[in-house]
């Protein structure tokens, strides 16, 4: 019995595990299939199937799946961007996920301006226990928010915060910088955003912890593995 159960598992394509796990998260939750480092053809097979919304962490990479991939693709940013690549997806790109400096919001702003057009972003919060991630402190985001340099950026729009907790098994702890991402969230709504109808997201959630992330109001996941199968940097 087991062996089938494990049988019938591998042989579950792309479409289903995307159905499976759009069937298990709330309605208002939104699926980001992180399809980094995977081949056009695994997107195109969960394209056919009738989904739309990819993330990738490499702008070049992204920007030739754009290239070859139908165009109403809702294509989302997910990793560190560094600002002498925001050029390759700026013209396209539906929402950047990763954004910790203002310096890079500044290049977004620009480069959203020269393709006539803006750019959502969301803003990324250290709040792993790890030193490693990327991510502003709140009180660095407080500066930016309120500093007239972010004021006057009017090609972008930052419509909600993204964080990614700590690589552990300690579900407890997990929990906890949810949780604190989610105060971070309000707290900023309250302050800077009471009057925006678009500040709204949550982007926290990946394939180990997308159920906690959602326990503790993520309205966006962001799923690689799950989907796609384990990737293999080697190749
Ligand atoms: C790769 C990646 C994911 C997806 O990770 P999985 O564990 O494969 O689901 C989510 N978010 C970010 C920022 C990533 O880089």
């Amino acid at each position: 019995m087991l062996h089938l159960c494990k049988t019938i598992i591998k042989e579950m394509g792309i479409t289903d595990k995307i159905n499976e796990i759009l069937a298990s998260i709330p309605k208002n939750v939104k699926l980001v299939a992180v399809s980094k480092t995977k081949p056009i053809e695994d997107i195109k097979e969960a394209y056919e199937g009738g989904y739309r919304i990819f993330g990738e962490n490499k702008p070049q990479e992204l920007k030739t799946k754009f290239e070859a991939l139908p165009k109403d693709i809702e294509w989302h940013f997910i990793g560190h961007l560094q600002t002498n690549k925001v050029k390759y997806i700026a013209p396209f790109v539906s929402l950047i996920h990763a954004v910790d400096s203002i310096k890079l919001l500044k290049m977004i702003n620009k480069e959203a301006e020269k393709n006539n057009r803006t750019i959502n972003c969301l803003l990324q919060f250290h709040i792993a226990d790890e030193d490693s991630k990327f991510g502003l402190s709140f009180e660095e985001a407080l500066g930016m928010l309120e500093s007239d340099e972010f004021k006057s950026l009017k090609n972008i729009s930052i419509v909600g915060v993204m964080g990614m907790a700590t690589h552990t098994d300690n579900q407890e702890q997990i929990s906890k910088e949810f949780s604190n991402l989610k105060n971070i969230f309000s707290n900023l709504k309250d302050r800077f955003f009471t009057n925006s109808n678009s500040f709204t997201e949550i982007s926290m959630g990946m394939s180990g912890d997308y159920k906690l992330a959602i326990e503790q109001g993520s309205s966006m996941i962001r799923v690689g593995s799950s989907i796609f199968g384990a990737r293999n940097y080697n190749i």
